[in-house]
């Protein structure tokens, strides 16, 4: 039977490439109708036909708080009262710098932020200034990590690369794509090995702080440390990508759960998602020195029209003032609700799985043992996903739509919410048995 849904993907496709904006909202792996969306509020998201949803996806990240949190939605219309976009600079762009330094802290290295719309510019600025500050072209990246769409960075990523099962994408020339060296996760002798094969002729090594693209790959305890380690006696410079981790799996990221603690730090942070609070707003952040080349100050160029924009950059800074320790314990807490309760309803259906899990982050894997790189994440009953995601959907859940993206809580989401996914939980269980 047809609804309303159905008639706007219909009509979607005959506007838009499949029908969608960003290959991962489309069903892809899964199959069915993606859910065309007109308003969220707290953890549900509400499709046009005016289904109910509990979210878990967030946006991919941003809705930290929650949807359509009142202080941040405030915080948007005062800003839009006062004007869109001016193209010049604002005293709130340098207030959101500031508190991205304060959250990190001195030991971060964190003295400079620029502010950018996407994590896919963040990135790919953060790649230009590595190779601008060190004069060589190669850069390293890890299978099954996902640093945005830019042509140096797709070569076996995740995120929806990994969900159309895509080596790479065409388009990108092969000179291009021959600077990428990718690499297993999780695997220092082939970092070792890459320096070796190459001396003197590698940039930069980008890091997701915490794989979360292939579903979640969690480092290994000491792997990051080694990497800046390794980096630095080889003369290059480690960017750690925390788009997707940063403001999310603690106040300072994933580097601040590891790196604070253990006493290293990269040389460039990239920060996306949270940092905008659902608007569009990405950063990197570094060293004076190190964000010193960057034009105007130094002869490595970038640029936007809209970046630092208003809005976005209100959102950002109520989303951060807001997302104070209580509301990471409780998106914390969230997180081990929804990750015990799905483990239960597959074992108690005798469903071989483990729970990749990096602070709030988890992902469902249809196999027995752990995953700690891109090769381990393809080995699975991949295919149990789809009717598990299905099931839960037709209960009112909605889940990421592929077994590669992790599932995103909220501190939004409250027993009522909890509870839904609960009783979801034994009839996607049950699914995923007979697929
Ligand atoms: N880096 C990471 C780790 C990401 O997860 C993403 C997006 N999921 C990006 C970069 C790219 O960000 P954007 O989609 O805003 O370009």
């Amino acid at each position: 039977m047809s609804d309303a849904n159905d008639a706007a993907f219909a009509r979607a496709q005959e506007a838009l490439p499949g029908g969608v904006n960003s290959p991962v909202r489309a069903y892809g792996s899964v199959g069915g109708t993606p859910r065309f969306l007109v308003s969220a509020r707290g953890p549900y998201v509400t499709d046009v036909a005016g289904r109910e949803y509990v979210d878990l996806v967030a946006s991919w990240g941003p809705a930290l708080l929650g949807h359509a949190h009142p202080e941040v939605v405030a915080a948007v219309q005062e800003a839009a009262a006062r004007g869109l976009s001016f193209g010049a600079s604002t005293p709130a762009e340098t207030e959101l710098a500031e508190l991205v330094r304060e959250r990190l802290g001195a030991s971060s290295g964190v003295e400079r932020v620029r502010l950018v719309s996407t994590g896919t510019e963040a990135t790919m600025t953060a790649i230009r200034l590595a190779r601008g500050a060190t004069g060589r072209e190669l850069v390293v990246k890890f299978a099954g990590h996902y640093h945005g769409h830019s042509d140096g960075l797709l070569a076996e990523a995740g995120s929806g690369v990994a969900t159309q099962g895509l080596p790479g994408s065409a388009g990108v020339p092969a000179p291009i794509a021959a600077q990428t060296l990718v690499l297993p996760y999780n695997d220092l002798d082939a970092v070792r090995a890459a320096f070796a094969a190459h001396p003197g002729r590698i940039a930069a090594i980008i890091s997701e702080a915490a794989g979360a693209n292939a579903g979640v790959l969690r480092p290994d305890p000491g792997f990051n440390a080694a990497l800046v380690a390794l980096a630095h006696e080889h003369g290059a410079l480690v960017i750690l990508d925390e788009v997707l981790t940063g403001f999310r799996v603690g106040p300072a990221g994933w580097w601040g759960l590891e790196g604070a603690a253990e006493g290293w730090a990269p040389d460039l942070f990239t920060f996306g998602k949270v940092i905008g609070g659902g608007m569009p707003l990405a950063a990197l952040g570094g060293s004076a020195a190190l964000l010193g080349l960057l034009a105007p100050l130094g002869p490595v160029y970038q640029a936007g029209t809209l970046s630092g924009n208003p809005l976005s950059v209100a959102a950002g800074l109520a989303t951060l003032r807001a997302a104070d320790a209580a509301v990471y314990a409780r998106v914390d807490a969230a997180a081990d609700a929804v990750a015990s309760a799905v483990s239960e309803a597959l074992a108690a259906q005798g469903v071989a799985h483990t729970i990749p899990r990096a602070g709030s982050l988890f992902s469902i894997a249809f196999r027995e043992h752990p995953v700690r790189d891109y090769d381990d994440a393809r080995a699975q009953e991949g295919w149990r996903y789809a009717p598990f995601f299905h099931a839960l959907l037709d209960a009112g859940v909605s889940a990421p739509p592929s077994v590669f993206e992790a599932w995103f809580l909220t501190a939004a989401h409250d027993d009522a919410a909890l509870d839904r996914i609960r009783e979801a939980l034994p009839a996607a269980a049950r699914a995923a048995a007979a697929a």
